[in-house]
């Protein structure tokens, strides 16, 4: 799902990585790469436009965190950014009586989405009812039995009537009389928007008074798919959207434009063909598959909740008079480890899941750990007091081996001596392995 568009996302973020600190030049190049892989996956160009300039925007003026690489605070402006174009959360067909009308082309998935509809409703504690009056389709009168049969929903069909408004009515009573509401009604699709599908659909329209009128668009026909919702708004008073075949759309230029193009919410995405694969629309979680991320949101605002500012300004005044020792050290190592494995803590983190290996980096940690806490407190304080005999013992006592004490210290007055010369704190937690 969206794989291209992550993919080629990953890239330019993965290449911010590198800076220390957001310049100007490095966020307009980001800025020029973002827009130009929004535009490859058939991203409208006014939402790529507007979506790249709130990025710039923001990203100049942004606070760069000292727990966290730029490029990552970049990609949570983006992310933010993305939420927005998608679209706030409301409520979701929460209405009471309610009939929804389901309209969209032949073969964008109205049939299926209908029964998934009435799954997710019943899930939802709701009685739903399901009425087929798409005529057009032979099939789809039987494939929406068999939809609701599946899903424990009654279906009103009529086989061998040509009158879908009859049907409409009919099936209304029907629903009325067992007591069973939403209404989701199925209608006919054509290849195409053509006045007769309007005026068919209209004169449903007056017969259901419907509250809800969505519309079933397919995401994996990108553009074409925006514009087919825009030709039919004009005709149709359309209060949202449900977009099919997320889980095969490669690009992602439908989500990202539909909302902000067409001013309709989008309610639902359709994830795959079983019943249960539809979803609510969750703005956040959708704009995190589309980076092709964990959920570096969750990270930021992680870090920042944990991230002690109070200790790490003590440790940079250290680090400035060169009193660094394995006791500030160790503290550094138990405040990443309060972040949660290395594991999902890399899982967060766009590109690295399939580059590192990161239960070793979380091993190495704890080792470092023990290593530290099997030295006496005079030995935290002066590394330089460590000769073989203490290293063996401390090896013994933290069940590691007299190598990895001697790994250790080497790495300990190297980082000193960097410390010396840049005098930042950012580098010393990339060199823990942040
Ligand atoms: P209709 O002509 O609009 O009623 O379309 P159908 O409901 O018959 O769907 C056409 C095809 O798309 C069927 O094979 C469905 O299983 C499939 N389909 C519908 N929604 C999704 C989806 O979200 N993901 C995937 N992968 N397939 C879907």
């Amino acid at each position: 799902m969206l794989d291209q568009l992550s993919a080629k996302l990953q890239d330019v973020f993965k290449q911010l990585r590198g800076y220390g600190k957001l310049s100007e030049q490095n966020v307009a190049d980001a800025c020029r790469q973002i827009r130009m892989t929004l535009l490859e996956a058939d991203v409208h160009f006014s939402v790529a436009k507007e979506l790249v300039e709130s990025v710039r925007a923001r990203a100049l003026g942004a606070e760069v965190l000292e727990s966290i690489t730029p490029g990552q605070q970049m990609i949570k402006i983006f992310h933010d950014e993305l939420v927005k174009c998608l679209g706030e959360p409301e409520p979701l067909l929460s209405g009471s009586p309610l009939k929804i009308l389901l309209c969209g082309l032949q073969g964008s998935g109205k049939t299926t989405t209908a029964g998934k509809l009435a799954v997710w409703l019943s899930k939802q504690g709701r009685n739903p009812f399901l009425v087929a009056a798409d005529l057009q389709r032979p099939a789809a009168i039987t494939q929406l039995e068999a939809l609701g049969k599946q899903a424990g929903v009654p279906v009103f069909a009529r086989h061998g009537t040509g009158d879908p408004v009859r049907v409409v009515r009919d099936g209304l009573d029907a629903a009325q009389t067992q007591g069973r509401q939403p209404v989701i009604v199925d209608t006919a699709g054509r290849l195409d928007m053509d006045d007769a599908l309007l005026e068919e659909l209209a004169k449903i329209r007056e017969e259901v008074k419907p509250q809800e009128i969505l519309f079933v668009a397919d995401a994996a026909l990108g553009q074409k798919s925006v514009d087919i919702v825009m030709r039919f708004k004009e005709r149709v008073p359309l209060t949202g959207l449900i977009l099919t075949r997320l889980d095969g759309d490669a690009r992602g230029g439908a989500a990202i434009s539909m909302r902000h193009v067409t001013g309709l919410p989008i309610k639902f995405i359709g994830v795959g063909e079983k019943l249960d694969q539809l979803e609510a629309l969750d703005a956040g979680r959708l704009a995190g598959r589309i980076l092709g991320m964990g959920d570096i949101v969750g990270l930021v605002e992680k870090a920042q909740e944990v991230f002690d500012m109070q200790s790490a300004e003590h440790l940079e005044e250290k680090l400035r008079r060169q009193t660094l020792d394995m006791q500030d050290f160790l503290l550094q190592i138990q405040q990443m480890k309060k972040l949660g494995s290395m594991e999902n803590l890399l899982g967060m983190i766009p590109g690295i899941p399939k580059v590192a290996d990161s239960s070793k980096l979380d091993a190495r940690l704890r080792q470092t750990e023990a290593i530290i806490l099997s030295m006496t407190p005079q030995e935290r304080r002066k590394p330089d007091l460590l000769n073989a005999r203490r290293r063996q013992r401390i090896a013994r006592g933290s069940g590691t081996t007299v190598t990895a004490v001697n790994e250790l210290l080497l790495q300990f007055q190297g980082m000193k001596k960097m410390m010396k010369n840049k005098g930042k704190m950012k580098q010393m937690l990339a060199r823990m392995g942040m």
